[in-house]
């Protein structure tokens, strides 16, 4: 049941058979079981892992280190999903995200996340999707969150910036001072293609470029440009601080652009980067990677810990992989009825694909915990 039936800001129809697109098209439009949550949650649980049930158990797990509940932390991040539709398919969408998705954030329900938000101390407001720009909605989220005083995020796939309608939006948001988080899967041409679709990276830089030209990625705090990272592959995610210096290097030597930081995130094995695993054949051992490779020292920097994610239908979750994966919070609470003291009052739920976020250094929409 969608909230919204209205006409798209874009093209979909082109986009979609566009070679820009790598995946077919999301899981819920071929009709694969994946795009169950229910199914992702199973096809994870039945992998017969060597390790004892106590070492793949991520409860269990985490209470050999003296968690045997986790709770959340002091909220600072409230993260807002405002809806399923993107421009791009890319083959590791942990959103099963698409032109042909057509759930989006409704202005009522942003209005009550604005509400919410008023409730609570959190200083950052992480707008994500899906394409968040896509939202008709959004430039009036922005103003309003950035009246509040807010750190604003955009979580951007850069080649959204190339659609006709949102061509002003590089200096729009820069005179906002909203940080740019974009994805980008690798500064070189073949890798980032293979993930996210043929031309991807052409418009990737050209994207670039213009954030550039409205000042994004030269050192200055209003105007942080972000680049993010994720394996193209079955494995973990490297050092962020290695990483940062080749990109920066690279991307200005070849491409003549520049960026502030680079974060780096582990897939998580959920939706389409799941579908991939099956297929590939690297399930199996990409789970066994995650749980031997698990750092009891990332536990008390879980996102899960100091965000809430609000989906575009309003339902409140730990984070944003709970959400994919229809794990709402224990108390059941949707954005209508927002209370602080129930959400910080809850236990955050758990399961097997949390093994991606204590892989190695530790994976959130941050980046690296350690
Ligand atoms: S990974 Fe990002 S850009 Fe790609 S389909 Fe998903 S939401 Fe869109
Ligand atoms: S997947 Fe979500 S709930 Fe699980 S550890 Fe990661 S942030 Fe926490």
């Amino acid at each position: 049941m969608l909230e919204e039936s209205r006409p798209l800001p874009f093209e979909t129809q082109n986009l979609a058979s566009s070679k820009a697109s790598r995946a077919a098209g999301s899981l819920l439009q071929r009709r694969s079981p994946l795009a169950s949550p229910e199914y992702q949650m199973n096809v994870l649980e039945a992998i017969a892992l060597p390790q004892s049930p106590d070492q793949t158990d991520f409860a269990a797990r985490i209470a050999q280190q003296g968690w045997t509940e986790l709770r959340p932390a002091q909220l600072e991040i409230f993260q807002i999903n405002v809806g399923k539709l993107c421009n791009m398919t890319c083959r590791h969408c942990h959103v099963d995200a698409a032109p042909d998705r057509r759930e989006i954030m409704t202005l009522e329900t942003i209005e009550a996340c604005l509400h919410a938000l008023d409730q609570t101390e959190a200083h950052t407001v992480d707008l994500t999707g899906g394409a968040p720009e896509l939202n008709p909605h959004f430039r009036y989220l922005v103003d309003q969150c950035v009246a509040r005083g807010k750190q604003v995020i955009d979580r951007c796939n850069l080649t959204v910036l190339l659609l006709p309608t949102l061509q002003d939006l590089p200096e729009w948001l820069a005179e906002r001072g909203v940080e740019i988080v974009c994805s980008l899967p690798h500064y070189r041409r073949l890798n980032t293609d293979s993930q996210r679709g043929e031309g991807t990276f052409e418009k990737s830089i050209e994207a670039l470029r213009r954030l550039n030209a409205a000042g994004y990625g030269q050192g200055n705090p209003q105007r942080r440009l972000t680049l993010m990272s994720n394996p193209v592959g079955a494995f973990l995610a490297s050092s962020q601080a290695k990483m940062e210096q080749e990109w920066k290097t690279g991307l200005m030597k070849h491409q003549g652009v520049s960026f502030d930081r680079l974060i780096t995130l582990n897939n998580m094995p959920i939706s389409r980067y799941l579908e991939w695993l099956e297929q590939s054949g690297n399930l199996q051992a990409y789970m066994e990677l995650l749980v031997n490779s698990f750092n009891p020292g990332t536990i008390a920097g879980l996102m899960c810990r100091n965000t809430l994610s609000v989906s575009w239908d309003g339902q409140l979750y730990d984070c944003d992989f709970n959400q994919m994966l229809d794990l709402e919070i224990h108390a059941h609470s949707h954005i209508q009825d927002f209370k602080l003291e129930k959400v910080n009052d809850r236990l955050i739920r758990t399961g097997r694909h949390c093994f991606g976020c204590t892989a190695g250094a530790g994976s959130s929409c941050g980046g690296a915990i350690e």
